[in-house]
């Protein structure tokens, strides 16, 4: 069963006289089947789950996409319906609320993380982060959420979330969640709309070029042909950045790393592809 709820009083009363576990997954809406997997594998493990659909626009920049990105709530609804009805029994509560719902006036709280926010996606996008952890704060308050679900397409997100986490000792357990994608190898992304055909044949350097660096990982046992792979792969300048950092702390210094992550946006006229890989040292 799928419930619809706009309002924010609403959402507090539903979950209100519930100490039940319940799991949670935040989205922008524009649903595709990354965020359906989302979706299942919390509707796997839980009776009720709450699926928020909000285009956060405190995670906008001023010349970023916040006025066109999509906004598709019927469709995602019907996305939503379909999936539950695989799960007889299960109640999903989805949250779509305006702005002014998640942002009461006088509401000035923000949410900053530390570290693993300067960099990258950090340094490109200022003030995306404090966003992003602002309102999933936010959300968490409303929802308590026992488990939440996180794409690690997102993979710095992702990490701000799980340091927001332990920051502020959150009871809330953090899943991440593998990515989904074309067969062609592009990552799905509700942004992905906006290239024409000729660009999302091109956008496919991009999980390709990190396919290419994850296997020298994997096959040669150190990094320096990837790294001499990656610079050569840099010359193109429609990389915004590709690196190879450590997974758990996004360091630059992978000397000690069990785990590296290998990140890269490539950008096709003003849209940012967004992807990453991870890798297992041998
Ligand atoms: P968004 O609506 O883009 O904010 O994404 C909502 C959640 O879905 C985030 O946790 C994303 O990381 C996750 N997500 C987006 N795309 C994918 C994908 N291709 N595979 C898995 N998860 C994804």
């Amino acid at each position: 069963m799928v419930t619809l709820i706009r309002k924010t009083a609403e959402l507090v009363s539903a979950r209100a006289p519930e100490t039940s576990p319940v799991g949670f997954v935040p989205t922008m809406g524009n649903l595709h089947a990354g965020h359906i997997s989302l979706l299942e594998r919390a509707l796997r493990e839980f009776d009720t789950v709450y699926f928020s659909i909000f285009v956060n626009p405190k995670q906008f920049g001023p010349n970023e996409d916040f006025t066109r990105y999509p906004r598709t709530l019927e469709n995602d609804l019907a996305l939503i319906e379909a999936s539950g009805a695989k799960f007889q029994g299960k109640r999903i509560i989805v949250y779509s609320p305006e702005s002014s719902e998640v942002y009461p006036e006088g509401q000035g709280q923000t949410v900053e993380v530390l570290g693993v926010t300067t960099d990258l996606e950090g340094a490109l996008r200022p003030g995306h982060f404090a966003g992003v952890a602002t309102v999933v704060h936010r959300l968490f308050e409303l929802v308590r959420p026992t488990v939440a679900y996180f794409g690690l397409k997102d993979y710095q997100q992702y990490l701000v979330i799980r340091q927001m986490v332990a920051d502020l000792c959150l009871p809330v357990k953090i899943i991440g969640m593998p990515i989904v994608r074309e067969p062609s190898g592009l990552a799905l992304s509700s942004r992905n709309q906006y290239l024409s055909a000729e660009e999302r044949q091109q956008g496919l350097v991009l999980s390709q070029t990190l396919r290419k660096i994850v296997d020298l990982i994997r096959t040669k046992r150190d990094l320096r042909e990837a790294k001499a792979l990656s610079a050569e792969a840099l010359r193109d300048p429609r990389w915004n950045y590709l690196e190879i950092r450590d997974a758990e702390t996004l360091s630059t210094d992978t000397r000690r790393s069990k785990n590296l992550t290998v990140l890269g946006v490539f950008q096709l006229g003003t849209t940012r592809l967004l992807d990453n890989m991870q890798v297992e040292l041998p």
